[in-house]
């Protein structure tokens, strides 16, 4: 296990500090998932791509990883206003892209599998669990229970609510402690004139209405919204968690209540560190339905062509604590990065066939890609600064493409440097196999190199119009030859973006 301290910025004490496992090496990890009532879009996945990011920092480390994300797969409220907040299961059913579900079950079903599919092909890695909120209704309402018990909730004719005055911790991640102001910008809060407080949260709906409702001693109803992370979280993790994570949105009112519930029934901090990702705009605004801004993964993946992981390059590009503008010349870029790096290990692939037997300074070079490797995983442990991580790696992919060949040593060097690289921030190849990912090929490799060869006899015989006929033949084909000094090589054409 490395030494190296692993510092990220913790949302409760407002300063970058050391991320200090409460067993060495042993990260127990909560990061709050979507509310399955549609497909995942970009911003979502920025979230998630820091979680991800953490968890490769803590492996190349050496240390093991313990992380839990769920899916929200009960509906809750859309607006502060129990009068027009609408359910976003039932929003989501009674959509135009709604009509194909029997149910908001059958709906739930369906979005959670797509979620999952995108978390695969945008190479995240997989948590331990992916519990639904669904599969945990008993661990709700036995805490709901607990805290009636223990009198920091109550039932009113609507539901169960967490009495907030009797929490001292109440405010503390986000500063909010003037109860008064708890109700600006709260969602979730019902208005209810049982209520002791305005800002009191439900822990509990009665609801015999709700489409998806459980029996609980209080009747017919559903959860509130925090519930579910607080006894998800404990249930796989311990009552302490090293580390909690989620979108900068979660703060208030999200994590401050699962803190308030949690602390309550156990009386121990219940996250030790807390990190949150700010918004992702596009184009510079808020991404919107009705400004056209809006994307989905699957709309830049399937719609558009993109390369999942180039994707995943341009979500990543900026630091994780400010604010992220996506634009489509953005994922161009990313693209032809990615790229850059599969024609280094395509070259170090090569020359590791057929080595140079000696290059001059190839000892320097072998030196450089250690050090910037090195320096690639400091930047991601100083508070995961992707823009100076990133920076650092793509210098590597300099140090391996200017030279005009390679000793078997810098072949194996520069294969090592992009494996790491790649573990660390997965922008190379997918860590599992992907179905849909357009790397997949649809195109015969002998038929090219066949096409290359006889191509490359025309040229010879000065044939130069049947050699440019088979180059376009090959395009037709979606092929794009690269011909350099140490011969001919070919790729298929990335997305038009
Ligand atoms: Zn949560």
């Amino acid at each position: 296990m490395s030494n190296r301290a692993f510092r990220l910025y913790d949302t409760m004490t407002r300063q970058v500090k050391e991320l200090v496992p409460l067993e060495p090496g042993h990260l127990r990890f909560y990061s709050c998932g979507p509310t399955v009532y549609s497909y995942a879009h970009i911003g979502n996945f920025r979230t998630f791509l820091t979680a991800d990011l953490i968890i490769r920092t803590a492996e190349a480390l050496g240390w093991t990883v313990d992380y839990v994300s769920n899916i929200t797969d009960v509906g809750h409220l859309t607006s502060d206003d129990q009068e027009d907040g609408e359910d976003r299961m039932e929003k989501g059913l009674k959509s135009k892209e709604g009509e194909r579900f029997a149910n908001v079950w059958d709906l739930a079903d369906f979005y959670g599998e797509r979620f999952k599919e995108d978390w695969v092909r945008l190479n995240l890695r997989r948590p331990l669990v992916w519990p639904k909120a669904t599969q945990h209704m008993r661990e709700q309402i036995v805490a709901a229970q607990k805290l009636i018990e223990s009198g920091h909730a109550y039932e009113t004719p609507t539901g169960v609510y967490y009495d907030v005055g009797s929490f001292a911790g109440y405010g503390k991640l986000s500063g909010n402690i003037n109860r008064d102001d708890l109700m600006t910008g709260v969602r979730e809060v019902v208005q209810d004139d049982n209520k002791r407080h305005p800002a009191d949260f439900a822990l509990w709906k009665k609801d015999d209405k709700h489409l998806m409702q459980w029996y609980s001693p209080w009747g017919w109803g559903f959860p509130g919204w925090h519930l579910e992370c607080s006894v998800m979280a404990m249930a796989y993790l311990g009552e302490t968690l090293d580390l909690h994570a989620g979108g900068e949105d979660l703060i208030f009112p999200h994590h401050e209540c699962e803190i308030a519930q949690s602390e309550a029934l156990t009386g121990k901090p219940f996250a030790r560190h807390w990190i949150h990702t700010r918004f992702l705009q596009v184009d510079g605004q808020k991404m919107s339905k009705s400004l056209g801004n809006f994307f989905t993964a699957r709309d830049l993946v399937d719609g558009k062509g993109a390369d999942p992981l180039a994707l995943r390059y341009a979500l990543i590009s900026q630091n994780y604590g400010v604010p992220h503008n996506f634009t489509m010349d953005l994922l161009r870029d990313a693209t032809q990065k990615v790229e850059r790096y599969r024609q280094c290990e395509e070259k170090a692939r090569k020359f590791l066939e057929a080595p140079a037997a000696e290059v001059e300074g190839d000892d320097v070079f072998v030196a450089s890609l250690q050090t910037l490797y090195d320096e690639t995983l400091e930047a991601m442990c100083d508070n995961l600064n992707t823009s100076v991580a990133l920076a650092k790696a793509l210098e590597g992919t300099r140090v391996i493409l200017r030279e005009s060949a390679l000793t078997e040593a810098m072949a194996k060097a520069s294969l090592e440097f992009l494996d790491k690289l790649n573990a660390l921030l997965g922008i190379i190849h997918h860590d599992e196999q992907v179905e849909g990912s357009n790397q997949a090929s649809s195109v015969d490799p002998a038929w090219v190199e066949q096409k290359i060869a006889e191509r490359s006899a025309a040229k010879q015989g000065k044939d130069f119009a049947r050699a440019d006929a088979i180059r376009d033949e090959l395009a037709a084909a979606g092929i794009e030859l690269r011909d350099s000094p140490e011969g001919t090589t070919w790729k298929e054409r990335g997305p038009t973006l």
